[in-house]
């Protein structure tokens, strides 16, 4: 276990069997649709690699970069799109893929974007659901994990851009916070 983390709370091969069940239910469910998965940069870059492994449908795939302005702009609850999807989404079904929903402002801003754009539907699959911390409703149709409110990192998850790496989900020290920085 890496020096920096406190817990393991999701082992590696727990996430692997639930991507598992993730990937056998999205291919029931968007049988014949040809869907179009957006991976939500940089968190979800994992998940989306392992889960569409684990699906046995044609599916097309892209990627969003948004900053969430976390901390003091956060309830302000609007997304700056740092690098824009390369496919049109009129008239398909888009499954959007997040590592982490959280006070769900980031999920909320973007699904009210895209749904401008015309989808033939839009869903939301997120890696982690930390319930408790939840400020907007959003509806996920797919999770991976419900997770207590503690502030997680690996498997794609980052602070300050390390971490991302851990085949793990673990909770971060308190003393590797810098004051003020992470709002939780
Ligand atoms: P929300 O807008 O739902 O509050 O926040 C979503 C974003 O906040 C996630 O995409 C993620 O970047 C970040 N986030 C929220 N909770 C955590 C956490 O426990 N660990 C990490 N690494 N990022 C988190």
């Amino acid at each position: 276990m890496d020096e920096d983390v406190k817990e393991i709370l999701i082992t590696e091969d727990e996430i692997k069997a639930r991507i598992k069940e993730l990937g056998i239910l999205i291919s029931e469910d968007y049988k014949e649709k040809f869907p179009l998965l957006i991976c939500i940069l940089r968190g979800a870059f994992l998940f989306l690699a392992d889960l569409v492994k684990e699906t046995k449908i044609p599916l097309s795939i892209d990627f969003m970069a948004i900053s969430t302005y976390a901390g003091k702009t956060e309830s302000s609850g609007e997304v700056k799109i740092l690098k824009d999807l390369d496919t049109s989404i009129e008239g398909r079904h888009v499954l959007i893929i997040e590592d982490i929903v959280d006070t769900g402002l980031t999920m909320d801003s973007v699904t009210r974007l895209l749904k401008t754009r015309k989808p033939k539907s839009l869903k939301i699959c997120t890696l982690l659901d930390k319930v408790e911390r939840r400020r907007i409703k959003v509806n996920i149709d797919y999770f991976g994990f419900k997770i207590p409110n503690k502030f997680v990192v690996g498997y794609g998850l980052d602070y300050e851009e390390k971490y991302r790496n851990l085949p793990y989900i673990g909770v971060l020290k308190e003393e590797i916070y810098k004051e003020g920085s992470i709002n939780i």
